[in-house]
Order: structure tokens, then C-alpha cells, then sequence
């Protein structure tokens, strides 16, 4: 991964919330960085932190995305014990600098806490890649070595701001080269912007190199090899309609690295071990469904394991419809399966990058990524399914 920082463009950007706008711009038009939504970055100026607003993209952020918040508060907010969904949510509002701003990222509190200017945060493939394998923890702190901090996955918000805060209480900021969010993310951080962000791409190149080399791998991504008949593609179009409760638009994944993976004898074994990070499962759901020949009993699989997992750690939640938001179809590729257009791509690239980091993982003894508690604590969180009804109005 190269630095797309570009020092004749970065002199159109004159104040440090202009800089922030440009560095996370460059983040977000990588795609092997972030997808549609995901990572978060901060500036802070004065008294005030500005980070990600809820509703924005990284790719197409402009100041108005960073909505300015106390920074005291914030990180008297790390040092509860305790603190709801809602509370967070409600005193984050109450320390905005301006009433009408979107909301806070849910990772502001942890911004706030990281004792540097800049703050840039991302769901690097490659790093994430190598953390959802079985050693993958040792892999990556043998990779990095001491001067990275390693948090184990926890809910993201203020449960994770709170661990990172009780890890951090002894350490010397300045010797870290980053945080790396056990299969969920990294942040990096400076006093200057453009080193924030080449901080970041340069701990996502050494998880490419690493890849590179642990797990070379010679396909090419040119042919179609889709080869479905009309009526497979009407069946299963309304068969997922009927579950979904309304239209959908599917999107097919025909790439030879598609076609490789559906060819996998183990799918069922790697597709139950959870998404490339945390939040995807709200646009993909924990697992697809796996279909053969026969439509209606691979759906019907589906449905079943959905509602055993639903049942098996809902609480009060209300279960969400049954209808699977991708699908691997042996043999030939997958389908993304959205309600309309927009959503159908983006289920295409985050399914596009999860199928590439479970091939990767195969040459690393494997895929093992969230827990299905874990999991499902973060398809029903409120905040998240929040997100996801603003982002598709
Ligand atoms: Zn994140």
C-alpha cells in the first residue's frame, strides 16, 4: 500500500479541520482500508475534539462531517465505570460546540483519550486479515513487537474507549507506533496530519508484505466464470423476496477468486467463524447461505441456523426478517442480495473483501474471527442498527 498524500494538493488545505478532511478523505477512497461507512478520524483544536460524524464517509467528507465536541468532557466520559448506549449518546449531544451537528462517531470517546492531534482510524484489511486466524494475535505481535498496543476484541464505543483508557494509564504514548484492535481495526496517531496517516499506511503495508509472503496467491481476477441459468436466477430471486418481505436486487460476484472460493470444501467451517470486522455484520448478517442445487432447502438451512443463533443469545431483541443479504452458490461465485441497488453494492464489496481475506487466511491455518455472542451483540446493537437506518434513508 502506497501513500497517496500528495504535498502540492495538501497546500490547498490551510487549517488543521481542512487537513483532517483531506488526510481522511485519502483513508476512505482506499478501499482496503475501509468500506462504506466504516473508520473513524479526529482532529483535536483547542478545547474541542472534531471526529467523524454519524451519516458521513470517509471518501466524501468535508468539514461540516466533523462535528466539534468537549474535549474535557469526552475523557472525563472514559473514567465511568458504567455508561449506556443512551447516556453516551445524550452527553456526547450536550457537548457538541453545535446543537444542529450530526452525532458523534461512537468511537469519539476513545479519540478523545489518544493524547495526540491527529487521530485515524481504519478496518485495514491485511491487519485484520491476519488477527482472524487461529495464531494471529502472535502472528501480529510478532510482526509489529513491542511498541504496538494489542486490545483484545471488546464491543465497540465506550466499552472499548474504557479498555483502552485502563491499558493506557502507565504507558508512554510517544514510544507507540499505533493500536491494533484485536479483529476489528487499527488506529494510528501524530501531531502532524500527513504522518498520522502514513503511520497507518505504513503498519498496513507490513500486513501486506507479511500476506504477501505467508500466503502467496496467483489469481486473476479478469474471467467470468458465471455460469447460472435464467430460471436459478428468478428462483432465487423470489425465494429471497418471500423471506426478505420485498423486492431485492442481486448482485453476482463471478471473479476467479469468487469462483475459487466457492469451490472450498470447507465453507460451512470458515463462513461460521464471523465477518472481517465487527460492524459488516450488519450489512451481511453473521453467515450466508450456502447453496447447491437445491434453492429452497439451502434457504431453508439458512433460516434454521439464523433463528438458533437469534434464540440462542437474544435477550429482548426483536428478530430481524430471515432473509440471508449474501449468498456462496457452490461452484460458481456468490450473490449479494440487497434491497435495492445501493445496498446490493455495498453487501458486493464488503462480501468481495471478506471471500479475499478468508483465501488469504486458509495459508495461515484458517479463518476464526468474532465469537457468535460477540457477533450477535453487534447486529442488534442499537447504535449500529441505528446507523444502518440512517445510512439507507
Ligand atoms: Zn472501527
Amino acid at each position: 500500500m502506497k501513500s497517496t498524500f500528495n504535498d502540492t494538493e495538501a497546500k490547498n488545505y490551510s487549517t488543521d479541520l481542512a487537513m483532517r478532511v483531506y488526510t481522511s478523505q485519502l483513508l476512505g477512497r482506499d478501499m482496503d482500508l475501509v468500506l462504506h461507512g466504516g473508520g473513524n478520524t479526529s482532529v483535536k483544536i483547542g478545547d474541542k475534539l472534531y471526529v467523524k460524524g454519524s451519516g458521513w464517509n470517509l471518501d466524501t467528507i468535508e468539514e461540516p462531517g466533523f462535528p466539534g465536541v468537549d474535549l474535557e468532557t469526552l475523557v472525563e466520559m472514559a473514567k465511568l465505570e458504567d455508561l449506556s448506549d443512551t447516556d453516551m449518546v445524550a452527553q456526547q449531544r450536550e457537548a457538541l460546540e453545535d446543537k444542529s451537528s450530526p452525532n458523534p462517531s461512537i468511537e469519539a470517546i476513545l479519540h478523545a483519550i489518544i493524547p495526540f492531534k491527529f487521530v485515524d482510524h481504519t478496518h485495514a484489511d491485511a491487519v485484520v486479515t491476519i488477527s482472524n486466524t487461529p495464531d494471529g494475535e502472535k502472528r501480529l505481535k510478532e510482526l509489529y513487537g513491542e511498541n504496538m498496543l494489542f486490545i483484545d476484541y471488546v464491543m465497540p464505543g465506550f466499552v472499548l474507549a474504557k479498555e483502552v483508557y485502563e491499558k493506557t494509564k502507565d504507558v508512554d504514548w510517544k514510544s507507540l507506533d499505533g493500536i491494533i484492535l484485536l479483529n476489528h481495526g487499527v488506529f494510528s496517531f501524530d501531531e502532524d496530519a500527513k504522518v498520522s496517516y502514513e503511520k497507518m499506511i505504513a503498519i498496513v503495508s507490513k500486513a501486506e508484505d507479511y500476506l504477501k509472503e505467508k500466503s502467496p496467491t496467483k489469481l486473476e481476477f479478469s474471467k467470468s466464470f458465471c455460469q447460472l441459468d435464467d430460471s436459478f436466477k428468478e428462483e432465487l430471486k423470489s425465494e429471497v423476496e418471500k423471506l426478505r418481505g420485498c423486492e431485492i436486487v442481486m448482485k453476482f460476484g463471478s471473479s476467479i477468486e469468487a469462483f475459487n472460493f466457492s469451490n472450498f470444501d470447507n465453507l460451512d467451517d470458515i463462513l461460521k467463524n464471523g465477518p472481517l470486522t465487527p460492524e459488516h455484520v450488519i450489512r451481511t448478517k453473521p453467515f450466508p447461505a450456502l447453496i447447491g442445487d437445491n434453492i429452497k432447502e439451502a434457504l431453508e438451512t439458512f433460516t434454521q441456523r439464523y433463528t438458533k443463533y437469534f434464540k440462542a443469545h437474544a435477550k429482548d431483541e426483536i428478530m430481524l426478517d430471515l432473509a440471508p443479504r449474501y449468498a456462496i452458490i457452490k461452484g460458481v461465485g456468490f450473490v449479494a442480495l440487497g434491497k435495492d441497488e445501493k445496498e446490493a453494492g455495498i453487501i458486493f464489496d464488503i462480501v468481495s473483501h471478506t471471500i479475499h481475506a478468508m483465501t488469504l487466511a486458509q495459508n495461515l491455518g484458517g479463518w476464526k474471527s468474532l465469537k457468535p455472542s460477540d457477533i450477535f451483540d453487534m447486529e442488534y446493537w442499537e447504535l449500529e442498527q441505528a446507523k444502518l437506518a440512517k445510512a439507507v434513508s
